[in-house]
């Protein structure tokens, strides 16, 4: 069994994963009762190796190891790797680089929105993986030997997982498909903490000013508490606690006595002071400084029917392509296509238009239309679009139902079709 536990080992097993092209990396870990999760054990498998390090050994040097994933000639190639970003970046405040996440690369492959590693696993090489170790505790040594075996799992069997997928996704053409979702994950703004941002994950229902200012002073606060006392959140003060700070702040220690949710003797102790400083905090602040809710969009009524269509062309035209529906539209994006055809987003973009967007456009003028054979949905020209198009093309068919007099149709600008249009092929 290698578990390695010195440095000196470290530094020997480091040596040889060097020369790889491409490192397999894992994480165990725990988040229970702590802010920042605690790293409990670290895999790394190269072609010939494969190891799991104690970071819990006394006086290991993990540094030799964060030089390897620090390595710009050696690709990291993580399963899901959101999380195992994250205690990278907090440990060493960076993030493996270059990245290669193989939940990423499934999607492009066949595999659906987030296909988990066992599945994956045994869809690409037909191991059977024995998960039972998997929400053991990671923290209590020694590790068994089970524990050890599985740790290990997450990293050996992650090597043909990955050749696969690195071979499918050159194959099809498709890296540029996941390119942005692996830029994305390797963008250290997303990992990183921002006090004053942490109001807005608390889906405020007001927003009015001053209620924002206060949500923000204590939000920011409450943040800071949790990060230097390595607590969750919500074991500093509750979130509703804190929505309702905001919504009536309290002024003194009595005041925030008669708040729901805090525990007797908080008024009066460092965390009580330093609530209260946070509200004064929070009230002084000018309205015009106030932080300001996302404004809501303004969609037009009655777009509900006509999203749904195109929900179902999506995953259409996913099935058929064989990519995750959450690479190309979201229902937000959805929405916005229904509600106007030069919508900023991807969807009407580069790859993402030719496989869905351009012919959500078409359904939407009617100049196709979505039908059935047996079990099958396709996607077929509509004969006679020409009536069709004899509504204003350049109305959303959802204008709040009201329909402008033709006297003031506006013209689109971008070369409507007049006569009916040749669909061009794309029928499933
Ligand atoms: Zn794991």
């Amino acid at each position: 069994m290698s578990l390695i536990t010195t440095s000196d080992a470290l530094v020997d097993i480091c040596k040889s994963l060097s020369r790889a092209d491409y490192l397999t990396v894992d994480t165990e870990f725990m988040r229970e009762g702590t802010f920042w999760p605690r790293l409990c054990l670290l895999q790394i498998a190269g072609p010939d190796d494969a190891v799991a390090v104690d970071p819990l050994a006394d006086s290991l040097d993990l540094s030799p190891l964060f030089e390897l994933l620090a390595d710009a000639n050696i690709v990291k190639v993580m399963h899901a790797a959101r999380q195992d970003m994250e205690i990278f970046f907090h440990l060493t405040g960076e993030l493996p680089h270059p990245l290669f996440d193989t939940q990423v690369a499934a999607m492009v492959c066949g595999f659906g929105d987030q296909v988990g590693y066992e599945a994956l696993v045994a869809k690409l090489t037909g191991a059977r993986l024995d998960k039972s170790s998997r929400f053991t505790d990671w923290a209590q040594r020694p590790l068994s030997e089970e524990q050890l075996n599985y740790a290990l799992g997450d990293v050996t069997y992650l090597r043909p997982a990955y050749e696969a997928l690195r071979d499918r996704v050159e194959e099809t053409g498709r890296l540029h498909w996941i390119e942005e979702e692996i830029a994305l994950l390797s963008d250290p703004a997303i990992y990183r903490i921002e006090p004053a941002a942490a109001w807005r994950r608390l889906k405020p229902k007001r927003s009015e000013p001053r209620y924002l200012a206060v949500l923000q002073a204590v939000a920011a606060w409450r943040e800071r508490e949790a990060m230097e006392r390595d607590l969750p959140r919500n074991r500093v003060v509750r979130d509703e606690t804190l929505l309702q700070i905001a919504a009536r702040p309290p002024t003194d220690a009595k005041a925030l006595d008669r708040v729901r949710g805090l525990s007797r003797g908080f008024s009066n102790s460092r965390l009580g002071a330093g609530l209260l400083d946070a509200v004064a905090e929070g009230r002084a602040v000018p309205p015009e400084s106030a932080p300001t809710a996302p404004p809501k969009r303004d969609l037009p009524a009655g777009i509900g029917p006509l999203t749904d269509l195109l929900k179902v062309l999506l995953k259409h035209k996913c099935e058929e392509h064989q990519v995750a529906q959450r690479l190309v539209a979201n229902v937000s994006d959805l929405e916005l296509i229904a509600a106007d055809d030069d919508a900023d987003v991807v969807a009407l973009k580069g790859w993402r238009r030719e496989l869905f967007g351009a012919d959500a456009l078409r359904l939407k003028h009617g100049k196709v239309a979505l039908a059935a054979t047996g079990t099958h949905v396709r996607v077929v020209p509509v004969n006679g679009a020409g009536d069709v198009d004899a509504l204003p093309a350049s109305e959303p068919a959802n204008n709040g139902g009201k329909r402008r007099r033709s006297g003031r149709r506006r013209k689109r600008k971008d070369a409507p079709a007049t006569a009916p249009e040749a669909v061009d092929g794309e029928t499933a």
